[in-house]
């Protein structure tokens, strides 16, 4: 079936209207009706070819909240009316060793997992679209329940990406109650990584590179506001943190940072900017045990579990609703670290613009 949505034809011009087709729900599949979907960097990193591999045109959009219009008659877990979600997949092998393990963002098989948009369509050929888009066609397998109150739906979408990539090293790395923890970048993934980190019982401490979210940043939860272009601060803040979540889209010297970790502290980063970081320093890690690690957004059980944490402690995102057509201004804003934290695009836009 038709649908529409909004694609880049290439690295350099803006997203434009676009149609295409969704395939017929098979048996296990859900059809959804998309709400909301949020803006994530990579969503910006993919459409302006900055990361090389974008399959155009592309149909950004993996962090999807929408409601079940139709599901195939082996689907057990999801009922028409129901709200949902997508995140970054909507496949995978299911029987390698991580997809056994219920990290199928880990998937080994031929090809990996593959992505909501820029992946490898199995059903219909050629490459999967998006959430910028009126609806999507998903396995079950990869449909998420959403069970926040109504008013919130649109403050959930960021949830299913920038949520569940900073829940997932949280959780890895074991962070609660009496540790310190630094969040690198208060940007749509660090905000989350904040607000998740506090509700774990962390101790947290923003680092930024604009001086002017400070008040915000303690009101999302923090404790502490360090402020990374002053190399003065950063060298106090040496041997103070027991885990650090790097979000930061763009390529800089990560030596401050690991010499603010603890002796056997960990840093994780999450950030994958277009130019690579320089090499850090190895007497940094080697004097003090410290870990440099990566992580990657994280399995469907765990963002199933990510989005209960997060209704349990009364947890959405920050956001800005924009319009479908505003988006090409959203990502220039993004660039310039101008959102507070997370756009979510309001898909009724989309809806009114193919009606009129
Ligand atoms: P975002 O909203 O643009 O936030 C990034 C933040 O990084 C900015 O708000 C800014 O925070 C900081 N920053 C930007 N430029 C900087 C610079 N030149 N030097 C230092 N700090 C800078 O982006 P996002 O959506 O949170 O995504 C962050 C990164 O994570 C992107 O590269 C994205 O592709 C990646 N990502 C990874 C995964 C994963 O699974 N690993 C999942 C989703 C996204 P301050 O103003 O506070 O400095
Ligand atoms: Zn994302």
């Amino acid at each position: 079936m038709q649908t529409h949505g909004y694609a880049a034809h290439s690295a350099d011009t803006p997203l434009a209207p676009f149609s295409f087709d969704r395939r017929e729900p098979g048996p296990t599949d859900v059809a959804i009706d998309i709400l909301f979907c949020g803006v994530c960097h990579s969503d910006l990193h993919t459409a302006r070819g900055e990361w090389g591999g974008t399959l155009y045109p592309c149909v950004p959009g993996h962090e999807i909240v929408g409601r079940v219009t139709a599901v195939g008659s082996d689907v057990s877990l999801f009922s028409v009316g129901q709200t949902v979600g997508v995140g970054c997949m909507v496949d995978s092998c299911g029987h390698c060793p991580s997809c056994q393990d219920g990290e199928e963002q880990y998937c080994t098989g031929e090809g990996g997992f593959i992505g909501t948009y820029n992946g490898h369509d199995k059903h219909l050929g050629g490459h999967t679209f998006g959430g910028y888009s009126a609806h999507i066609v998903v396995d079950q397998g990869f449909v998420l329940r959403v069970d926040h109150d109504e008013k919130d739906l649109a403050a959930v979408a960021p949830l299913l990406c920038a949520g569940i990539t900073t829940y997932s090293p949280l959780r890895h790395w074991k962070v609660g109650p009496g540790q310190q923890v630094g969040v690198v970048g208060l940007g749509g993934l660090g905000h989350m990584g904040v607000k998740i980190a506090a509700a774990m019982g962390a101790e947290v401490t923003v680092f930024t590179t604009s001086p002017d979210k400070r008040e915000a940043a303690l009101a999302l939860g923090a404790k502490d506001v360090v402020v990374s272009r002053d190399a003065e601060a950063m060298a106090a803040q040496a041997g103070r943190f027991d885990f650090i979540l790097n979000t930061v889209a763009a390529s800089h010297n990560l030596d401050p940072f690991l010499n603010a970790l603890k002796r056997d502290g960990t840093m994780v980063l999450v950030g994958v900017p277009e130019e690579a970081h320089p090499s850090p320093s190895v007497g940094g890690l080697i004097f003090r045990r410290r870990a440099l690690a990566g992580s990657l957004i994280g399995g469907i059980a765990e963002t199933q579990e990510m989005l209960d944490f997060c209704r349990d402690h009364g947890i959405t995102a920050d956001i800005e609703t924009i319009p479908m057509q505003a988006i090409d201004k959203a990502y220039d804003r993004m660039v310039r670290s101008d959102v507070k934290y997370r756009f979510v695009i309001d898909m009724q836009s989309l809806r009114d613009e193919v009606a009129a």
